[in-house]
């Protein structure tokens, strides 16, 4: 263990700024490196990203590894790992957090296998254990029915983290740092497949993950034409639609849409949970909310003891009366 030091966290770019995950990872990181007494670094793999080192530091990062190389423009399974082997042998930290991205998913088992270590996928919450050292690493299991606290034995131990789990620091451009760069040395040949084409996710609006007001419909809302009247009300209170598992199953909505375990996570300020019943797998989504506002004809739904608010009826009459007065509060 004495030779693996400090907390490195795997940093991702999105539209030329750092992704919103590795602000937070660079916050959750942080702390980590304080509660331990060592330095956080990150990596930064790519091409043109050098001039996103300074933002890491702002962000938290005493230290910056930037691979910068035309071959690693695209995420690409081979390059990146074979990247990320060198950055860690070089640096050898401790822990190292990555997102829960697909990038993040891909490279965090492959790179652990390489290393002979573990990886923790999907981490909510990480901690130093203040006697061991180690890296306490809290993620749902039983298909989120539970929670447990892992441990690696090996090192580097190695975590993914989702998406709005930790909060990022308020970036402080004064703050300094070392930018270290290193050569990818790739050889094309080893690249054995290439990205031809990247089709983004169609938004309409507020992206979900970022709106303060979400409206989610469940199984109860029974078809696309019961989300329409979801996203009348959305756009009313500038917010966005989500959804439990089932509607994007039964394609009542995009698959993006869903919340939950196996969907997004969101932190708005007003979750309305419409005809959904709560279930703790959607719950893992949405528990972050400020105030949930539930809409069941089920008394003994569990997301009434989730919410601020209920209504205990029918959506088709309780939503039309909702969005009635709320077009009048909102004229008046
Ligand atoms: C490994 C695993 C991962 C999963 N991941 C997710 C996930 O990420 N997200 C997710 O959401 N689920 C997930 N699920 C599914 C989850 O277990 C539940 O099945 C799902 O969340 C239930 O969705 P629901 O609340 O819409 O449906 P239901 O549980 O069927 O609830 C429907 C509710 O609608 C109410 N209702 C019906 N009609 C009306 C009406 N007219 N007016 C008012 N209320 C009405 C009913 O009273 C009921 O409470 C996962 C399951 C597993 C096993």
């Amino acid at each position: 263990m004495a030779e693996y030091k400090g907390v490195m966290i795997f940093g991702e770019a999105a539209e030329g700024k750092l992704a919103t995950i590795t602000t937070e990872l660079l916050g959750c990181g942080r702390k980590l490196a304080d509660d331990l007494g060592q330095e956080l670094s990150a990596v930064l793999v790519g091409s043109g990203i050098g001039n996103l080192a300074q933002e890491a530091i702002a962000f938290g990062a005493d230290k910056v590894y930037v691979v910068d190389d035309p071959l690693l423009k695209d995420y690409q399974t081979d390059a990146y790992l074979s990247v990320m082997e060198k950055v860690v042998g070089q640096a050898m930290p401790q822990v190292l957090l990555m997102g829960q991205t697909s990038i993040g998913r891909d490279l965090a088992p492959k790179l652990a296998f390489r290393l002979k270590t573990a990886a923790s996928l999907g981490c909510l919450e990480l901690a130093i254990d203040p006697q061991s050292k180690r890296l306490l690493q809290t993620k749902p299991v039983y298909g989120g029915n539970a929670q447990v606290v892992f441990v690696t034995e090996s090192f580097p131990q190695i975590a993914t983290v989702r998406a709005k789990a930790m909060a990022p620091l308020e970036p402080d451009q004064s703050r300094k740092g070392e930018v270290i760069k290193i050569d990818a040395a790739l050889e094309p040949s080893a690249i054995r497949t290439k990205v031809l084409e990247k089709i983004p996710e169609e938004v309409e609006g507020i992206k979900l993950e970022d709106a303060e007001v979400v409206i989610s419909g469940g199984r109860g809302i029974g078809s696309a034409e019961g989300f329409a009247q979801l996203e009348e009300l959305a756009k009313m209170l500038k917010g966005a639609v989500g959804a439990t598992r089932p509607p994007c199953d039964n394609g009542w909505v995009p698959a993006g849409a869903q919340i939950g375990l196996t969907g997004k996570i969101v932190t708005p300020d007003l979750y309305i949970a419409v005809a959904l019943s709560g279930s703790s797998q959607h719950m893992s989504g949405c528990s972050g909310a400020k105030a949930i506002v539930a809409i069941n004809k089920d008394p003994e739904a569990n997301i009434f003891r989730e919410a601020r608010f209920g209504i205990v009826g029918d959506w088709k009459k309780a939503l039309p009366a909702f969005t009635e007065k709320l077009k009048e509060l909102l004229a008046g």
